[in-house]
């Protein structure tokens, strides 16, 4: 290649922000955070902008655009056993890398004012530099002149700021606002991609689609509080702190450090429940954590800080090594379980009936991995509610969702949990509207708070998009 070296533009300065909300710097960490300017009701629009970049729904069917094969950025995550196994590269940034280059200087330095800082040593980071090196020794005719650097600093930024763009078909996006909010295990908002009714006419004359994303309340929302959402799927949110922790350094290159996070690491972590290892003194009581310090082996820590970490509340028996190992290994086939895409609840009961019965045999049933799977098996079967397939008892599905509901408000007390359950899985809400209408009178149980969270869910009507993998 003789070829000019393409140089990227300056970053462009990034101006006001959006009406209701505002900018503000922190020192430690150093970074700009987006923060309300004024309260937001649950279900209300905190923000709404177009795509300032968004992916073609599929790249020109030539050979040079082919997909990077897996092989070459996948990395396997060594050193703990666990869910997620890989990272593995995103091909959808290829159409944003497309899109970018073909993008007017002005929207490529727009672009460019994103941060695209990840942990050296992650393995996303990894797999990015991986795909970079790779594509740089194809000699690409569309990449001519992009060097190294430039290459690897643009995959990076994709990866840490690009939103799916599902209403655009398989296809992702850069938000210039979105992308200012910071990740929460406990979010205040949550992320959609919406094609906008007020679509303009394109230059053809034919009618364009306006691709917006939008961020909803999903708690209450005061003035001066700052912007949180899940840049997992919301299940993870469900999850234990260790898992959470582990897929966002994983798969998005950082230690999680929001409210959340520090507060379970300091204090415990109140979804890990074990039952007493005490069996010298027959104990009944059951084991919680303490303190659960970083929460990923990777980062200094071990099996044995776990231990520490586990004590009844009884006898003050400490937990067993495996019964710690056990639990570990439980978390993450439940997590994997919430993740994975079921075609139905036959099947998933199948392939995940000898889980369950481990789960329910090995922990409490305080714990993460038994309610989760009691809440997938209940989001499956309102799918098949809603579909009217087969035979349900009604009453059963509402008093086993106000019990998971209840285990929720247990552990995170006034946290709208019911609210971020029925986020999860978006079947829940408009099943349990259904089934209240037909046996809500006669059911005991009060599901008054589960259906104000329904409302308020079925209120978002554009909020179900899938967050990344
Ligand atoms: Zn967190
Ligand atoms: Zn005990």
């Amino acid at each position: 290649m003789d070829g000019v070296l393409m140089t990227l533009p300056h970053a462009a300065p990034r101006g006001p922000a959006p009406p209701g909300l505002r900018l503000e710097w922190t020192d430690s960490p150093e970074q700009e955070r987006l923060v309300a300017d004024a309260d937001f009701e649950p279900g209300s629009l905190v923000l709404r902008e177009e795509f300032l970049l968004r992916g073609p729904a599929e790249l020109p069917p030539l050979a040079m655009f082919r997909p990077v094969p897996a092989e070459v950025g996948t990395v396997e995550i060594q050193g703990e056993p666990g869910f997620p196994r890989a990272v593995i590269f995103d091909n959808e940034h290829m159409k944003l890398l497309f899109e970018f280059l073909n993008s007017e200087t002005e929207i490529q330095q727009e672009v460019l004012a994103m941060q695209d800082s990840m942990h050296p040593a992650s393995e996303t980071m990894q797999s990015t530099t991986k795909v970079a090196e790779w594509l740089i020794s194809q000699e690409l005719p569309w990449l001519e002149g992009l060097d190294f650097l430039s290459l690897s600093r643009l995959l990076r930024l994709f990866c840490v700021n690009s939103h799916p763009c599902k209403a655009a078909g398989s296809t992702s996006g850069l938000l210039k606002w979105g992308t200012m909010i910071n990740h929460s295990c406990l979010p205040n908002v949550v992320y959609s991609s919406v094609e906008s009714a007020d679509g303009d006419a394109g230059v053809d004359g034919c009618e364009e689609g306006r691709f917006e994303g939008h961020f909803r309340a999903c708690r209450p929302i005061k003035a001066g509080d700052v912007l949180g959402v899940s840049y997992m799927k919301l299940q993870v949110a469900l999850a234990p702190l260790t898992q959470r922790r582990r897929m966002l350094w994983y798969l998005k290159g950082f230690l999680c450090e929001c409210d959340r996070c520090r507060f379970e690491a300091a204090n415990g972590d109140p979804s890990r429940v074990l039952p007493c290892a005490g069996n010298a003194t027959n104990c009944a009581g059951k084991m919680k954590m303490t303190r659960c310090l970083s929460g990923l082996n990777s980062l200094g820590t071990d099996a044995s800080d776990a231990l520490d970490g586990f004590s009844c509340t009884s006898c003050g028996s400490r937990a067993m090594r495996e019964q710690v190992e056990l639990e570990a290994e439980l978390s993450h086939a439940v997590l994997g379980a919430l993740c994975a895409r079921w075609s139905g609840l036959k099947s998933a009961k199948e392939a995940l009936w000898e889980l369950q019965a481990r789960v329910e045999g090995e922990l409490h049933h305080d714990h993460f991995a038994v309610q989760g799977l009691r809440l997938l098996f209940l989001a499956l079967e309102a799918d098949e509610i809603l579909k009217g397939k087969g035979e349900h008892d009604g009453q059963q599905w509402l008093r086993e969702l106000n019990r998971v509901s209840c285990w929720h408000e247990s552990i995170r007390p006034g946290q709208n949990g019911d609210l971020m359950l029925m986020l999860s899985f978006k079947s829940l809400a408009p099943a349990l509207r259904k089934l209240k209408g037909e046996h809500g009178k006669s059911d005991p149980e009060s599901l008054e708070a589960l259906d104000r969270s329904a409302s308020t869910v079925l209120s978002m009507d554009d909020a179900w998009d899938k967050l990344p993998e």
